[in-house]
């Protein structure tokens, strides 16, 4: 209670997406973005190392501003309001898989931050979809950041090297989902889907919470 009474005041209930003031609401979405977010469609992008991307939004607007927040804005516990959209776009367009993982951050940024943003996605859906959340990757070099970047073929330059794959027992043979904030060209999903395929990964399937149009 002295905990919630804390967050209250450092962070006063507003719209997750929208970010008005939520007067009296135990809810984390305005009545106006729980009735958007109903009436959006996943997003879907076809992969070369991954059979089907799917997103419930696209990276725009209020979107794009409350990911940022989530990101850089200390905002951890949005991550228990995105997971759960995520949930319900994988039950809709992705088959069946074994285990969760995702795409990390360097050391670096994690201490920084305090957390990382992919890996609360990636637990949480475990215990929505009931599936084990496994670390299967390691950020191994630091590289400047993918938003910097226009191009696809500089995007996948930046990423080559930069991951590797950690504890390939647990995932050999199996069907792996993998999770991200963002795709965008999907140079890092599809470096890592490599790296999970090249190691022993059966199949690899993605999720982000958005999609950049
Ligand atoms: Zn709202």
């Amino acid at each position: 209670m002295v905990l919630e009474f804390l967050l209250d005041l450092l962070f006063p209930p507003r719209c997750t997406l929208c970010h008005k003031f939520l007067p009296n609401s135990k809810e984390p979405l305005c009545s106006h973005c729980a009735q958007w977010v109903l009436e959006q469609d996943p997003v879907l992008f076809r992969g070369k190392h991954f059979s089907l991307c799917v997103s419930p939004l696209s990276f725009e607007g209020m979107v794009r501003e409350s990911i940022h927040r989530y990101k850089f804005g200390g905002r951890r516990f949005y991550a228990k309001t995105y997971a759960p959209l995520m949930a319900s776009s994988i039950r809709r367009e992705l088959g069946d898989f074994d285990a969760i993982t995702f795409v990390p951050i360097s050391k670096k940024r994690r201490s920084v931050r305090g957390y990382d943003q992919s890996e609360l996605l990636a637990q949480l859906l475990g215990e929505i979809l009931q599936k084990p959340a496994l670390s299967c990757l390691k950020k191994c070099k630091h590289n400047p950041t993918q938003s910097g970047l226009q191009h696809g073929s500089e995007r996948a330059k930046n990423v080559r090297g930069v991951y590797e794959g950690i504890h390939p027992e647990a995932f050999r043979g199996k069907c792996i989902l993998l999770v991200d904030d963002i795709i965008t060209t999907g140079a890092t999903l599809e470096e890592c889907s490599n790296i999970l395929t090249k190691a022993g990964a059966k199949k690899v399937v993605c999720a982000t919470l958005a999609m950049t149009k």
